[in-house]
């Protein structure tokens, strides 16, 4: 068996000629004390780790020594080289011998302020002194399993917790980190950093640092990560909350005061650092449950992460960093009190507790509290929320020009041929206005200019938008609360749902017999003598409860509408702009091409936008003379905000990552489906996603205050949802696409235990 101990013995003497009695010294790599029989002692040190870059490590522990910093000095091998490359139990290994430092581990001590204060004052000294270092190193910029600013990769480790709130409390730090603190590191000042600013690198004589050893993760980095980490291990020791925390901080800001961002993603590192350690634990408790020295801070880390990952950041943020924040946001309750006196009545607001949403970035929320929220319903931040390209393209915009479409520009022409090459050639011409409702309001003018029809096709349950009109074409709204019914122009036709529909099945056994159904519609207007000018549809149902039409349906129903004169309309305004995967717009998965399609929502991800797009023959009918103008629809600003969307989708690859990820999420709810009753189908395209509760798989009773219960629980988890569907049984799914897959398993672990508490 290969005894580390003689080995490294043996190294000794071979390229030091020395011989020395060892002692294996804590920590993760092969280190040991050396000590000679006359009393001297030495660190000696052999690397195996393929991470360590050892000619970097001595060149910033030879900075650091400059400046006066007690970093180990290395003893040169008698052929003067810093460190020999040899063979250490099978393996190459890299040998060092260097001066041992005297202090006693600030593990040992414990964290008193005066203490905390000192080693924050060295991190910053450490800083300091390599400020310039990172630019010119070649060996620098690398990464390692310790990388803070790459934490979110030992995220899915904590599957292998024990704890059910130990894993709670990880995935809520990784969470923070994902939403808040990853984001900005690139934007904190950046420099040449220790690395591993633990509680065993650092060698105390009271509260004077005297040592600060293991220089093996050193890389170029934020600045801040060095801060964080030594923070997370001061927060493991006794009696030490964050207000102690502080005084670490406070030591390192009097030497180097923190920017206003290094200041608010401080707390998300430390929960980093605390959950990496956690995770990288269980990760090594698979292969080596024994090892002496893998889990020194496993226990410490675990308590951290229970007491703190609950806090809310800001707060957090102010103890640590007191005056840092921006003032405190008024309470929830007197904002909602002033809205509701200035807004009106009908608006409602999501969720028991409401939420003060103050700051949005790619798939997350966050909160004024700073609390970070997945968002799973926001289909109208299509490329992710706050999108760089996207701001950016607005704010440049709106500085140079912002007219409307009574004036030549190239902006709004040319966003007219792109939308246009994404679609069928016959839809070639545009319209643009500022909503859905409004494109739809228009798509009716057309399809009436057109047909000379007057009367319209909907299906059951569903919703075109808030106007007049579209409410006259929403069942959604006229069959439900203050609604008045159908006004005699509209005719609803059956909702072709295999699920709990008129007729049940598997979707592809449904299609052609609700055609037929829809086709009796269409029998019994001609019978009443009235013609339809347009049928309106969604590809797939969204308030309609997140329902894909059925294959073989969409087909005929057209030919239908068709042959009694009418123009075929796509609501494409929630599943459009390749949210479906597999195509960028959701009706060609049937094989059709309308006669006009409807835009909305994700077109300027946020920025107002609407659109119709059709053919010149039914533009040119509508030519009658009457101007059709919207003051706002295709001006420059919008035009620009929706270029830069059509740029994100096709850079970031987002269609494709939408089918990826979407298939992901459908296979993680259908595993939901087989362990728990209450969820009745899942069911969608991409990341258009719907699963609908019951109370009873064969009555379908409709599990709604469950579905809203789960709503409720999911916010006060992190995770925002809705409710959908004409029973509100239906939780809709339909995020950013930039979402990524941890945060789709993230969700999906705590559906499981939701559910699991329903069950
Ligand atoms: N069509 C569909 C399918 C919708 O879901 C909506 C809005 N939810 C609209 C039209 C109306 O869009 P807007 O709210 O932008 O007017």
């Amino acid at each position: 068996m290969f005894d580390p101990l003689s080995a490294a013995q043996a190294l000794l003497v071979r390229h030091w000629s020395l011989s020395a009695r060892l002692e294996r010294l804590p920590g993760e790599n092969a280190n040991f004390r050396a000590s000679s029989g006359s009393g001297e002692v030495w660190v000696f040190k052999v690397a195996t780790d393929p991470e360590g870059a050892i000619s970097l490590e001595e060149d910033v522990s030879a900075r650091l020594l400059d400046a006066g910093i007690p970093v180990p000095a290395c003893i040169p091998a008698p052929d003067g080289a810093p460190f020999v490359v040899t063979e250490f139990g099978g393996k190459v290994a890299w040998a060092r011998l260097q001066h041992f430092l005297p202090g006693r581990p600030w593990r040992e001590l414990g964290s008193s302020p005066a203490r905390l204060e000192a080693i924050g004052h060295t991190v910053a000294q450490v800083h300091r002194a390599l400020e310039g270092f990172a630019e010119n190193h070649p060996l620098a910029r690398r990464t390692h399993r310790w990388d803070l600013a790459e934490a979110h990769r030992w995220r899915p480790e904590t599957a292998g917790f024990e704890s059910p709130n130990h894993r709670r409390a990880a995935e809520r730090s990784f969470h923070l980190f994902a939403a808040t603190a990853r984001p900005l590191l690139p934007g904190c000042p950046r420099g040449m950093l220790h690395g591993d600013i633990n509680d065993e690198n650092v060698l105390m004589d009271g509260d004077r640092v005297v040592g600060l050893v293991d220089l093996g993760d050193t890389q170029a980095g934020a600045l801040v990560q060095d801060l964080a980490i030594a923070l997370a291990y001061a927060l493991q020791h006794e009696g030490v909350g964050l207000n102690e925390g502080a005084h670490l901080v406070a030591g390192y800001a009097a030497l180097r005061p923190l920017q206003p961002l290094e200041a608010r993603v401080l707390f998300p590192l430390v929960l980093a650092r605390l959950a990496t350690s956690a995770a990288i634990a269980a990760h090594r408790r698979s292969r080596d449950p024994d090892h002496s020295t893998w889990f020194s801070h496993e226990r410490s880390t675990l308590e951290a992460l229970h007491r703190f990952a609950h806090l809310a950041p800001r707060e957090a943020q102010e103890i640590l960093v007191p005056t840092s924040g921006r003032p405190p946001a008024p309470p929830v309750e007197e904002l909602q009190a002033h809205r509701r006196r200035a807004l009106g009545p009908s608006l409602s607001l999501s969720y028991e507790r409401p939420l003060h949403i103050t700051e949005g970035r790619g798939a997350h929320l966050i909160a004024a509290d700073g609390r970070p929220y997945l968002d799973l319903v926001n289909n109208v931040c299509h490329v992710g929320h706050a999108h760089p390209r996207v701001a950016r393209a607005i704010a440049e915009q709106a500085a140079t020009l912002n007219t409307n479409t009574r004036y030549l520009h190239g902006h709004v022409v040319r966003y007219a041929q792109r939308l246009t090459a994404t679609l069928p050639d016959s839809l070639d011409t545009c319209f643009f206005v500022n909503s859905g409702s409004e494109a739809n309001e228009l798509a009716l003018r057309l399809a009436r200019a057109a047909t000379g029809a007057r009367d319209v096709l909907v299906l059951d349950g569903a919703y075109h938008g808030n106007t007049g009109n579209c409410v006259a074409m929403s069942p959604y709204k006229f069959d439900g609360p203050g609604g008045q019914g159908a006004p005699e122009w509209v005719h609803v036709a059956p909702v072709p749902d295999g699920y709990r529909g008129l007729v049940r099945g598997a979707p592809q056994e449904v299609g052609v017999e609700y055609a037929e159904r829809f086709g009796r519609v269409l029998d019994r207007m001609g019978s009443e003598g009235r013609s339809p000018a347009a049928f309106f549809a969604e590809p797939i149902l969204s308030c309609g409860g997140q329902l894909p039409l059925p294959p073989g349906y969409l087909e005929p129903a057209y030919a239908r509408v068709r042959a009694a004169g009418g123009l075929c309309v796509a609501d494409e305004v929630q599943v459009g702009f390749g949210r479906v995967g597999d195509h960028f717009w959701a009706f060609e998965e049937h094989g059709v091409v309308p006669d006009i399609v409807v835009l909305g929502k994700p077109m300027g991800n946020g920025h107002p936008m609407g659109a119709v797009v059709t053919t010149r023959g039914v533009a040119d009918a509508f030519d009658d003379g009457m101007e059709f103008f919207s003051t706002f629809g295709g001006n420059p600003v919008s035009c620009a905000a929706g270029l830069a969307v059509l740029d994100v989708i096709e850079d970031e690859g987002l269609q494709g990552r939408a089918l990826e990820l979407g298939c992901h999420f459908l296979d993680g709810l259908c595993k939901l489906q087989t362990r728990h009753s209450l969820v009745g189908d899942v069911r969608g395209r991409g990341l258009f996603l719907g699963v609908e509760l019951v109370r009873d798989r064969h009555t379908l009773e409709p599990a709604d205050t469950e579905a809203t219960a789960i709503v409720n629980a999911m916010r006060e988890q992190g995770v925002l949802l809705s409710t959908d569907g004409p029973l509100h049984n239906v939780l809709k799914i339909k995020p950013p696409l930039v979402l990524e897959r941890d945060d789709i398993d993230y969700f999906l672990w705590l559906l499981d235990a939701v559910l699991e508490g329903l069950d």
